[in-house]
């Protein structure tokens, strides 16, 4: 895993304008771990994959994240920090090449673990139920049934919520949850957190207010906009200070 500079954020932000969510974060990997080859991260769990997206944004925006929600009970929005740390599972790190298996009611699975790909072929599917059963069934190597060979379609629903169960006990990264209270009316709940969609919405602010910056220093001292990139952020920002609002 290499550091990335603000000309490599910045263009990985470009080249992820009119990308998909799931591009993006991918895009972002191969920049952050070039010793991982472009195809690797695809091929990965999606748990592992957000771990290292985790990594990521630990080094580039620190390990406090900070994010909003809204009481489902009164409508409150509410603010809540956590630290990378307390969220990030330390599992082996799979790639979907794992198989793994389920024995359950005389089925037998063998399966391995939902990774970006699947994610991409299911991208746009507007039923989320469905489009868990399609996941689950993508994951499905082979199954039998008393012995003999048992066809995917036909599984009982019982043995597919078994499988989605084991996936989660599996691969506990790929789905965080956050519990958070009230402070208002003393309500608890959980929320997901999905690090791809937040680390990009934050590159995504620090981009358009890196162009300001750019903008503003060009402008005063005629410098390029690779110079400006080079400068440390601790110069840009005594620089940006010195011309003023
Ligand atoms: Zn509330």
């Amino acid at each position: 895993m290499r550091n990335l500079n603000a000309a490599d954020v910045l263009n990985v932000w470009e080249q992820g304008l009119n990308r998909s969510l799931l591009q993006r974060a991918l895009m972002l990997l191969v920049t952050a771990f070039p010793e991982m080859g472009p195809d690797s991260f695809a091929d990965l769990s999606i748990g592992t994959r957000d771990a290292c997206l985790l990594l990521v944004r630990e080094r580039l925006f620190g390990s406090r994240l900070v994010n909003n929600a809204v009481c489902p009970q009164c409508a409150m929005r509410i603010e809540w920090e956590q630290d990378i740390s307390d969220i990030l599972v330390r599992t082996p790190g799979y790639q979907t090449a794992h198989q793994f298996r389920l024995e359950i009611d005389d089925y037998h699975l063998c399966f391995r673990l939902p990774n970006s790909i699947d994610m991409f072929e299911l991208e746009g599917s507007s039923n989320a139920a469905v489009a868990l059963q399609r996941l689950l069934r993508r994951c499905i190597l082979s199954v039998e049934y008393a012995g003999a060979f048992c066809d995917i379609e036909q599984l009982p629903e019982s043995v597919i919520q078994a499988l989605n169960l084991r996936i989660e006990e599996l691969d506990p990264q790929a789905e965080v949850r956050i519990n958070l209270t009230c402070p208002e009316c003393s309500h608890r709940w959980e929320v997901f957190f999905d690090i791809a969609s937040f680390l990009w919405a934050e590159i995504n602010e620090w981009a358009e207010r890196m162009l300001q910056t750019v903008h503003k220093l060009a402008r005063t001292y005629g410098w390029t906009e690779r110079e400006i990139l080079n400068l440390s952020p601790v110069r840009r920002q005594l620089y940006l200070g010195m011309i003023g609002p």
